[in-house]
């Protein structure tokens, strides 16, 4: 395993300017280019480069080979109250999702609660987004999701892929505070966290590859296999697996991501990839809402939550100069300094984005300017 390369700085700036000119070369409107860009600068802005910029290339693909189609409205196919069943025509995910939760606070906010089961989503994304999202309108949330049409991970004592990367999220809103969000992959990393490591960014874990021998590693080339010249990664070809997390209580919250976020929401689980015609990449969501407003009108809830982060993070640190962080904690911090520094990134990470670029005739001014951090950095 190569060690990480010295990263390009690129402001943030100049980083919406480049994507949202990329995103309307390929068909997206200037709202929903703007959307994309902000989500997924967001995405590095919190220290998750896995579900930042570097999924330009694959979407960029992913609309020329009809995977993914630009400006899509989500579509309502059944509801009551508190229910609604949604599905997103394969539409970004970042536009798709966001509608998506507006369904989900309008209804628990009449309701107290409500649930929305999404199916055939473009790729949602940090999930952390939709958690954050509705924390924002005083309500709080759990994401359970899947993802169709990649079937990455092996489950526990297993070595073939039989799972997605499946991310669970959740979130409460605080009183005059950032809310708490924990939001994370089921398997060990995500497997953009492969693809990060793959083109120079930060190593894996050790274990978070397994070969089909059961040699666990941290190597992210097992995954993808044989890259084809000028192709970007895929990691749908490799002979090895990511592994789940946490031993086989990760490796049944995984396997209960495919029933709920799979299987109940009508998006389908992640078996079957062989069949690629029939199981194009998709996220399937399903997400409940509490309006805490209905659960409290006083500010108990606000209170005990308080005391009780105070109380969490009172814990004595494990190692000298340590700290207990609350979940979200992490990314604030990170989102603090990012903002005032520029986002890192691999320089062979910036090099896709560019090709990419070139590849849908980003306008020349940008590309020039783009090449420059090489030399500036
Ligand atoms: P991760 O392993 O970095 O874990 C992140 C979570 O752990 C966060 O809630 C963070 O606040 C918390 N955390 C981190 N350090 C901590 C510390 N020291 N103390 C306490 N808590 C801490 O995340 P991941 O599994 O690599 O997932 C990255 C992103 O990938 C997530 O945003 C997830 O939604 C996204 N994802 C999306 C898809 C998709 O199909 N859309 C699939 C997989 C993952």
């Amino acid at each position: 395993m190569s060690l990480p390369e010295t990263p390009v700085f690129i402001p943030v700036d100049f980083m919406q300017d480049f994507l949202q000119e990329s995103f309307e070369q390929i068909g997206c409107s200037q709202e929903e280019s703007v959307r994309v860009t902000r989500r997924l600068i967001g995405a590095n802005l919190r220290g998750h480069e896995s579900h930042g910029v570097a999924r330009m290339p694959r979407y960029v693909e992913w609309v020329q080979n009809g995977t993914l189609i630009p400006n899509q409205q989500i579509q309502l196919i059944q509801e009551n109250e508190v229910i609604s069943i949604l599905d997103g025509g394969h539409g970004f995910g970042q536009s798709i999702g966001e509608q998506a939760v507006q369904i989900g606070i309008e209804k628990s906010l009449t309701q107290g609660v409500s649930v929305t089961a999404l199916r055939n989503s473009g790729h949602l994304g940090r999930i952390g987004d939709w958690a954050e999202l509705a924390a924002g309108s005083n309500v709080a949330s759990l994401h359970m999701v899947n993802v169709r049409g990649s079937l990455l991970v092996a489950p526990f004592e297993g070595v073939e892929r039989r799972g997605s990367t499946s991310p669970f999220c959740c979130g409460i809103p605080r009183a005059d505070e950032p809310p708490v969000i924990l939001d994370f992959a089921t398997s060990l990393v995500a497997e953009g966290k492969a693809l990060v490591a793959l083109r120079g960014g930060t190593p894996l874990p050790e274990g978070a590859i397994i070969g089909l021998d059961g040699k666990l590693g941290n190597d992210p080339l097992p995954l993808y296999g044989a890259i084809p010249e000028g192709r970007y990664p895929d990691p749908n070809i490799g002979p090895g697996a990511l592994t789940g997390f946490g031993l086989h209580k990760g490796s049944g919250l995984n396997f209960f991501m495919e029933m709920f976020a799979g299987a109940l929401t009508g998006s389908g689980t992640s078996a079957g990839i062989q069949d690629t015609s029939k199981r194009r990449f998709c996220n399937g969501m399903l997400s409940v809402y509490f309006s805490l407003e209905f659960f409290h009108s006083d500010n108990w809830f606000a209170e005990e939550v308080r005391n009780y982060i105070d109380f969490y993070k009172s814990s004595k640190p494990s190692s000298p100069g340590g700290e207990v962080l609350i979940p979200g904690e992490a990314e604030l911090r990170r989102m603090k300094e990012r903002q005032k520094n520029g986002l890192p990134l691999a320089q062979t990470a910036w090099k896709d984005l560019i090709q990419s670029a070139e590849k849908i005739e980003v306008s020349s001014e940008l590309l020039d300017q783009a090449r420059r951090f090489f030399i500036q950095n």
